[in-house]
């Protein structure tokens, strides 16, 4: 058997440990005489399973008291539309920040639901940085501000949690959720797909603080009701019981390797290699201003388009996968989750010098 480096933006990389436990307990879950994909989810195990997994995320991001924990499904995509259905109540706006394909894509969902003010955009630039905080136009009456912390296509993340001048910030984190200690308590909202640093695709982690609940539009279907999701433990209906075990192991792993503060300084190490051999070569570029470059997918082009195909190939040939860029931007991408350990950065690295000598 050989693994390769999987670069993907999502589903991407799990930790090796991690495969290998939900191997040894494929068939027989810690003496239950069955695996975790045949049990009831209201039986005693899953249960077990379930309770844990909340247990060890709240512990992991010191989610404070006040705050619920859901998981759904339907991804983060589903809630660009159930966000401003569940928050809005009886405001008619909410205000977004445009870094991005994916808040951009949040705006066009949400603008179904209500008056979606953009705030700040930094389209002017191709989406290669954050607007200037002090220049945002928050709109007071609004529901809510949304920022998405991390713009997998684009490459651009914050690096501080923006003031939301009393608003509620409701927060994508898709794809760096656990990469960096954040302050709960300064979000209204934080919501995540499973499939970048989390495990399997199949879970949509919301963590919504209570006073926000309770406003939900009829027409949303009870299943994406947080309040009702709220009273029945997310289990309103049959959740991805499985995707659920693997966020439980990837949380367990991520404890073991000392928690998200540990992540973060492995983080900074890995993407600062990474940017260091960009910045140094003449064959490669990565447009996004210093202080916006993501820790999590590292985009990159080559000063010569031409080898975009041949560098593709020489780098699957090397055991270097997924490195293509998303094709709205073209290029190459990094996907550099948690789970990537810094071996891979470091064989990348060393392929893209090699390939820079030889080109
Ligand atoms: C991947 C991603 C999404 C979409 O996730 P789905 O699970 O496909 O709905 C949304 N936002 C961000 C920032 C992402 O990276």
């Amino acid at each position: 058997m050989t693994r390769i480096f999987n670069f993907s933006a999502g589903p991407s990389t799990l930790p090796e440990a991690v495969l290998q436990q939900a191997r040894d307990e494929m068939l027989d879950w810690r003496g239950s005489g069955m695996s975790v994909m045949e049990m009831s989810h209201r039986g005693k195990q899953f249960m077990s399973i379930a309770a844990e997994l909340e247990a060890d995320l709240r512990a992991l991001m010191s989610i404070p008291e006040n705050y619920r924990v859901l998981f759904l499904q339907g991804g983060a995509s589903a809630q660009f539309s159930f966000i401003p259905q569940n928050l809005l109540g009886d405001k008619t706006k909410a205000c977004y920040v445009k870094t991005g394909a994916w808040s951009e894509k949040a705006i066009k969902d949400a603008q179904s639901y209500c008056d979606a003010i953009v705030s700040a955009s930094s389209e002017d630039s191709n989406f290669t940085t954050i607007p200037n905080v002090a220049d945002w136009k928050i709109d007071l009456e609004a529901a809510y501000l949304h920022c998405t912390s991390n713009e997998t296509i684009h490459g651009v993340e914050f690096n501080t949690t923006p003031d939301a001048k009393g608003l509620p910030l409701v927060c994508d984190m898709s794809s760096n959720i656990l990469s960096r200690p954040i302050d709960v308590n300064e979000f209204g909202l934080i919501y995540a797909g499973s499939q970048k640093n989390m495990g399997a695709a199949g879970v949509t982690v919301v963590i919504v603080r209570d006073d926000l609940l309770g406003k939900c539009s009829k027409l949303v279907p009870p299943v994406f009701n947080y309040a009702e999701q709220t009273k029945n433990q997310s289990m309103l209906n049959t959740p991805t019981t499985y995707s659920w075990y693997l966020m439980g192991l990837v949380l367990k792993w991520l404890q073991a390797q000392g928690g998200v503060a540990a992540m973060e300084q492995r983080n900074i190490a890995k993407s600062a290699k990474l940017y260091q051999a960009i910045d140094a070569s003449t064959l490669y570029r990565n447009p996004v201003e210093i202080v916006s470059r993501s820790r999590m997918n590292v985009p990159f082009i080559l000063a010569n388009e031409a080898l975009d195909k041949e560098f593709l190939t020489a780098a699957e040939a090397a055991g270097l996968n997924e490195l293509k860029g998303h094709r709205s931007v073209g290029g190459m991408r990094a996907s550099i989750y948690n789970a990537m350990p810094e071996s891979g950065v470091d064989t990348l690295v060393s392929f893209m010098q090699e390939f820079e000598r030889t080109h």
